[in-house]
């Protein structure tokens, strides 16, 4: 250890989700705190790369597709729209101009110190930022995640042939035909804007159903769905090779199972296998740490590393890879260090893919749940929601899944358009230990998709009002 005098209480390398709420609330709490992140604007992957820019582009190809493809005809609206990518790609910058200098504002207004540059332990209490030394009482690491790479397929966002998650926010063109490896959220949701936009889409996915780890009526209602669409997907499948030929890929395809080769030719592809934490040029070895097989850093119940004085929080140590459940941590984590008691319930916390229509849950899948014990299932469609019906949105269900003997809820799940949204609720219930019938009984306005978590919620003892 350092025998400098401690520059911060709190030093947080990384400024995304977790780690700019972490450096407010050590700052809110009294302790003097500096966050240091190398990127030029503060936000991280979620503001800069992620969750914002790619609802922006979301939301934008949404109302698109509203106009071009007779969604808003139904309702009596004629319209020819006409794309201006430039102009849709504007508001997208936009939105990540203000939010992210928002964060430099309340970085301001609660006086954390944004040290500009990447961080690297020298010691297991102090870092060097820029070349300079910064020695902290405690050092929380929140540095992210970034993009797997897939071997034999090159990624060059610059070129726009071979591109991950960034490169496919900002494609100058739409293409002709994209082909997207991986039928996780990204590839769906950044498969469902080009689509949108005009692109013929093929999801090739490795395992035999998209969406891993989901409930298993959600995975194969939302393939459905998005086949529909017109998803052109290849299960167990995988790409072994991609090789670019002038603006065009060639790819081979190998049955997951192995087997005869194919090749499939794309304007762009977009690869979106999963995300790895980053922990590379941290120098962890200098604080005494070390990552796990999974290259996570491991921590205990409030955040703390094997190592006194250093925590852990966001897509860098176990868990889903969410913002929300970033902020949380990030929260917890300061205060725990304020010496307050910080817990996240990791049982419960939601998650949305922000496709059309919405597929959002939190708690147990159906599957996972029936390995812990008996359950009952209750099941209410969209098509049957007075809302969503007159909204012309009937596709999608809310799933409520309950614990046979006591009836307390243990997941939620719902494809909906307003699905994200709707989950608040199931949520907060779940938090307060809310069992299928109090659901049930908590009197929801109409007409509202709300009103099918409730139903679903009477579902699962038999009773629903309108199927
Ligand atoms: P990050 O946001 O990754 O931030 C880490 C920061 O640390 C980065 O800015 C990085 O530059 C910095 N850093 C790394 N190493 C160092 C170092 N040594 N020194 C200094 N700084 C360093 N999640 C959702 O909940 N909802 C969504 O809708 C959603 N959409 C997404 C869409 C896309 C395309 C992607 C890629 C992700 C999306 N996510 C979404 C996931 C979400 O972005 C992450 O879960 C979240 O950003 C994790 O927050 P974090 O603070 O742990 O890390
Ligand atoms: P993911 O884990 O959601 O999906 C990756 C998919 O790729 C899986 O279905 C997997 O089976 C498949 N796969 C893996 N290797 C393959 C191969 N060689 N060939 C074909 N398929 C292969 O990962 P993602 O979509 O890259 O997203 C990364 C993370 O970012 C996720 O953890 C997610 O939580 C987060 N994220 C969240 C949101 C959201 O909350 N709306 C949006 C985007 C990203």
């Amino acid at each position: 250890m350092s025998e400098q005098p401690y520059d911060y209480d709190v030093l947080v390398i990384g400024a995304g989700p977790g780690g700019y709420v972490a450096a407010i609330r050590a700052a809110q709490l009294g302790l003097k705190t500096a966050c240091a992140e190398g990127r030029e604007t503060l936000g991280g992957t979620c503001l800069n790369v992620g969750c914002i820019p790619s609802k922006a582009m979301l939301h934008a190809s949404e109302y698109f597709e509203a106009a071009a493809g007779g969604a808003m005809a139904k309702m009596g609206i004629k319209v020819k729209p006409e794309l201006d990518l430039p102009a849709m790609h504007g508001q997208r910058t936009d939105a990540v101009k203000g939010l992210t200098a928002g964060i430099e504002y309340l970085f301001k207004k609660n006086k954390v110190d944004w040290l500009k540059g990447y961080a690297a332990f020298t010691s297991a209490d102090t870092v060097e930022v820029a070349g300079k030394a910064v020695r902290a009482k405690n050092i929380i690491i929140a540095t992210g995640s970034s993009v797997t790479p897939l071997p034999g397929v090159a990624v060059d966002n610059d070129k726009q042939v071979i591109v991950d998650s960034t490169g496919a926010l900002e494609l100058a063109k739409v293409p002709g035909h994209m082909v997207v490896i991986g039928g996780g959220v990204i590839g769906l949701e950044l498969g469902s804007v080009w689509r949108r936009l005009g692109a013929k889409v093929t999801v090739v996915e490795f395992l035999d159903q998209i969406l891993p780890g989901m409930d298993g009526d959600v995975r194969k209602e939302a393939n459905k769905i998005f086949k529909k669409q017109g998803i052109d997907f290849k299960l167990k499948t995988k790409v072994t090779k991609a090789e670019v030929k002038g603006k065009k890929a060639v790819l081979t395809l190998e049955p997951a199972a192995g087997g005869e080769a194919e090749t499939l030719e794309a304007d762009v592809v977009l690869v979106a296998i999963g995300r790895r934490p980053n922990t590379d040029g941290l120098a962890l070895d200098k604080a005494g740490l070390a990552t796990n097989q999974r290259g996570q850093v491991e921590t205990d119940h409030d955040f703390r590393t094997s190592v006194p004085g250093i925590w852990a929080i966001g897509d860098v140590v176990p868990g889903p890879m969410l913002a929300h459940k970033a902020e949380d941590e990030g929260i917890a984590c300061a205060e725990n260090i304020a010496g307050q008691t910080g817990i996240v319930n990791h049982d419960v916390i939601p998650s949305v893919v922000y496709t059309m229509p919405e597929i959002a849950s939190v708690g147990l899948s159906e599957e996972a749940a029936k390995e812990r014990g008996e359950v009952k299932v209750g099941k209410f469609p969209m098509m049957a929601n007075s809302r969503a019906k007159t909204n012309h949105e009937p596709d999608g269900f809310v799933k409520v899944i309950a614990d046979a003997k006591t009836d307390r809820v243990l997941g939620v799940w719902c494809i909906a358009s307003v699905a994200g949204t709707m989950i608040a609720q199931a949520a907060q219930a779940m938090e307060f230990g809310a069992t299928s019938e109090d659901i049930a009984y908590t009197c929801h306005a109409h007409p509202t998709h709300s009103e099918a978590i409730k139903e679903a919620a009477m579902a699962v003892t038999g009773k629903p009002i309108h199927i």
